[in-house]
């Protein structure tokens, strides 16, 4: 398959890229590198431009054929989203929106789009299907939800078919050490409790321990990141299959609070990690877990990091490896 990665040189993209060109796919990756990085892109094509700009599309399209688009390319903080709403609707769903047309224009019919637990809102139950209602509660949710909603017009419309993938928290890193987690700055849990165990970054900040969860911190799905991309690829044959406009969630199906992933850290690291509570952050629901049984079901996918302390050492061996990389000058 040639496949177009637009985000290609983010944290889920750029592992996404590695998993396709392992699979033998052609991959052209598309980014306007606002968050991610060339050094990320090691596989395939890489063309720099912004899903904003016509030109830039117009390029990317010209002489190029793709079977299929994978869009990872979005603004993705729920924080930042409340304190800028703008910059989330503008990249988000114009972005996506531009994306859409062009593939619209050269009838390119399969897109797989990055979607997120953010569209639930807060759950009405403790293990969320793709059945619960749709209530986002900050900015970043409602884009994907606009876009899920966009999709459902383009399917009916102009046969443009997709699978929207609604993902609970990404986590950890490429097993074989060569991609990992890189924001800048980092606002990720995982992330910032391993820099704050590599001296890197201050002590963790905990944002509220007053939620109505079993210890007062929110409560999380953390999933590794290659098992959102093998979704990915089986999600690209389900699609060969059954044309249409379809939803899933993809998580774990267990929920962490925010203190249980820093003692499952602090087995990882071996020592213990300095914290404190500080105040709640403001668009964060208490809960979010995933029943992601229709993936399994619809297109046989099934995590294969089912153990929290593993995603994390994954992690730990990406950030502590870049720590020992710079501290040796590579
Ligand atoms: N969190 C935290 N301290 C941090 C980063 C995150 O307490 O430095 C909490 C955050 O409030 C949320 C959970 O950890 O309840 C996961 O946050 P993250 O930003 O990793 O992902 P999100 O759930 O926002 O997608």
């Amino acid at each position: 398959m040639n496949v177009l990665v637009c985000g290609g040189a983010g944290y889920i993209g750029s592992h996404m890229v590695k998993m396709l060109h392992r699979a033998g796919h052609e991959v052209v990756t598309f980014d306007n590198l606002s968050t991610g990085y060339r050094h990320a892109v090691k596989w395939g094509e890489f063309v720099r431009g912004d899903l904003l700009n016509q030109t830039d599309l117009v390029k990317l399209f010209q002489g190029r054929h793709f079977d299929v688009v994978m869009h990872f390319s979005a603004r993705s903080l729920v924080g930042e989203s409340v304190q800028n709403p703008a910059l989330y609707y503008r990249n988000n769903v114009i972005g996506t929106f531009n994306l859409l047309e062009e593939m619209r224009k050269r009838k390119i019919g399969k897109f797989i789009f990055s979607s997120s637990a953010a569209v639930y809102g807060n759950p009405v139950t403790d293990r969320i299907d793709e059945n619960q209602p749709t209530n986002p509660i900050n900015p970043y949710g409602r884009t994907k939800l606009m876009v899920e909603q966009m999709l459902k017009d383009f399917e009916a419309a102009f046969g443009i078919n997709s699978v929207s993938l609604r993902y609970f928290n990404a986590a950890g890193a490429d097993p074989e050490g060569e991609l990992g987690e890189e924001h800048n700055p980092e606002t990720h849990l995982i992330p910032n409790i391993l820099k704050a165990a590599l001296g890197q970054g201050p002590e963790l900040k905990i944002f509220g321990d007053d939620y109505d969860t079993r210890d007062g911190t929110c409560v999380r799905d953390y999933i590794h990141i290659n098992d959102l991309c093998s979704a990915h690829l089986k999600a690209v044959e389900y699609l060969e299959n059954n044309p249409g406009c379809h939803v899933f969630n993809l998580g774990n199906g267990s929920g962490f609070s925010v203190k249980e992933i820093l003692q499952a850290a602090e087995q990882v690291v071996g020592k213990p990690i300095a914290h404190k509570i500080v105040e709640r952050r403001s668009g964060d629901p208490a809960t979010l877990v995933a029943d992601a049984s229709c993936a399994t079901a619809h297109f046989g996918w099934k995590p294969g990091f089912t153990d929290i302390g593993k995603i994390i050492a994954t992690a730990w061996d990406f950030h502590s490896s870049q720590v020992l990389g710079r501290a040796q000058g590579t």
